[in-house]
């Protein structure tokens, strides 16, 4: 029955690549009656609303060490107010004892037909060092048709462009058919966090959030070095994070009288283990699709590759050289990888204790407890002891909702004609997985375009101008589809 139900979406899915002509008319119409509705003055009252909302977010900082999450929340909220929100669907909500860590959930009330759509963002950036960045991180600089600063994408880029919208459906009287819920949290960045805002209002203030699904950071499309638009990615599912502190201990002693039985050798060797070990090929639903949609877009070798790991039986040798790109191997295994090392406490002495830690990503479905044996079992020595960091939020991957896929389908190819909307599983871990956990499936959407690099969580963290723009029309337009009566779902 649910491999039935999964070989039907997957076939609608296919079906929609292969180009349906009556969503792709249906998606033209909507750009045309979204640009008659606001107009060209319309728009440049909208970009201008967007920008002093970004610079405004970016200029406020969110770091852990400094930064202030309530602060943020509290001028989303007065800007909400200001636009006609009633104070009782705009709220602050600060966990008690963490008074930096404030979260904003706003509502705007529809006909109650449906269970609300979530928007979700989160406040709080990576840290970023002033002297390390060319340009001040926590000023807006606008160069070269680019934005540059901490949050330039993640995700204070996206976070605008709702509050943006959220701005733009009340003035402009929008009725949707479910509540739209806006939700912008702390502590996204921070894994494991005590205050993570997401985590907390799910157990604090369900009601506020609950939602039929959500829309999430995480999507997005590529641009080229040639500045060509590649595809457009919606995020479905992502990988369980999970870290484990390994550890020896040893009585140490004199370092002039040296034994073979030494901590920062057993933990060394240990380590040199797991760096040759790969945990098994694995290849999710959502992987296969990507890589059928993306082979056909790319060239050469990779194209190849892509096709042979998803042929059946796979290529063992295309799978050995996907492996070994760092862009896809998490795509088709769980991963594990030393991250941290410390050891030994004085120059002339055997040291008493090694450690490392080892930050394992595991794909969605895979037991965390069986990836903790095969750990041990790496390792293999009984000496390092292994002991998980926290407990793993698992995050089901969230059903292709044809729902969904049309409409960010359908206004994906109404934007940029010809650029394919792509769905993958993230390697990486956001918000999402608390949402999916929790039973609201989460998708990655943002309809905002950047290069392989946008500098996020590093130096230089940046956005073209234009991705911005378009990603808050994007947005705009696939929110009011995804909340307006008509079965298709696309009427703006
Ligand atoms: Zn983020």
């Amino acid at each position: 029955m649910q491999l039935l139900m999964r070989n039907t979406i997957i076939v609608t899915v296919l079906a929609w690549f292969g180009l349906a002509p009556t969503h792709r008319a249906h998606a033209e119409s909507n750009e045309k009656s979204a640009a008659t509705q606001r107009g060209g003055s319309g728009r440049t009252a909208e970009i201008q609303l967007l920008r002093s909302v970004y610079k405004e977010l970016v200029e406020i900082n969110t770091t852990d060490s400094v930064g202030d999450n309530t602060r943020a929340a509290k001028a989303v909220a007065a800007r909400l107010r200001a636009a006609g929100y009633p104070a009782k669907d705009v709220q602050v909500l600060v966990p008690p004892g963490a008074p930096k860590k404030g979260n904003l959930v706003a509502r705007l009330r529809g006909k109650g037909e449906r269970k609300p759509l979530l928007l979700l963002g989160h406040l709080d950036v990576v840290e970023a060092k002033r002297d390390d960045w060319q340009r001040d991180p926590f000023k807006l600089t606008e160069e070269n048709d680019t934005f540059y600063a901490r949050g330039a994408t993640d995700d204070k880029a996206m976070v605008s462009a709702l509050i943006s919208n959220m701005i733009l459906y009340k003035k402009e009287g929008f009725v949707p058919n479910r509540d739209l819920i806006l939700a912008l949290t702390a502590d996204e960045e921070i894994i494991p966090s005590e205050h993570n805002g997401l985590e907390w209002l799910l157990k604090t203030h369900r009601n506020l959030i609950d939602a039929e699904y959500a829309l999430n950071e995480g999507g997005g499309g590529t641009i080229d070095t040639n500045g060509k638009y590649v595809a457009h990615g919606i995020m479905v599912g992502e990988r369980v994070y999970q870290s484990y502190r390994l550890e020896v201990t040893n009585p140490g002693g004199h370092s002039a009288r040296p034994s073979k039985d030494n901590a920062i050798y057993h933990l060394a060797e240990g380590l040199a283990r797991l760096g040759k070990f790969d945990f098994p090929f694995k290849l999710p639903e959502v992987t296969r699709l990507y890589f059928q949609r993306l082979s056909e877009l790319e060239s050469g070798q990779l194209a190849a590759d892509m096709k042979g790991v998803i042929q059946n039986p796979p290529d063992q040798e295309a799978v050995a050289r996907m492996t070994a790109r760092p862009r896809f191997v998490g795509m088709i295994r769980t991963t594990c990888v030393a991250t941290m090392l410390d050891g030994g406490h004085a120059a002339n002495a055997l040291p008493q204790r090694a450690g490392a830690i080892v930050n394992c990503r595991v794909l969605p479905g895979e037991p965390v407890e069986e990836v903790t044996r095969t750990l041990v079992r790496v390792l293999a020595d009984d000496k390092i002891h292994v002991s998980p960091i926290g407990k793993p939020v698992l995050s089901p991957a969230p059903p292709l909702n044809p729902e969904i896929l049309r409409a960010a389908n359908d206004t994906t190819t109404a934007m940029w004609p010809g650029v394919p909307l792509v769905p993958f599983m993230a390697v990486w871990t956001t918000d999402a997985r608390f949402l999916n956990n929790a039973g609201i499936p989460t998708y990655g959407l943002s309809g905002m375009f950047n290069d392989e690099n946008s500098g996020a969580h590093g130096l230089d963290e940046h956005i073209p101008v234009k991705s911005l723009y378009e990603g808050q029309q994007f947005l705009y337009r696939v929110a009011k589809a995804l909340s307006t009566s008509s079965r298709l779902g696309m009427s703006p």
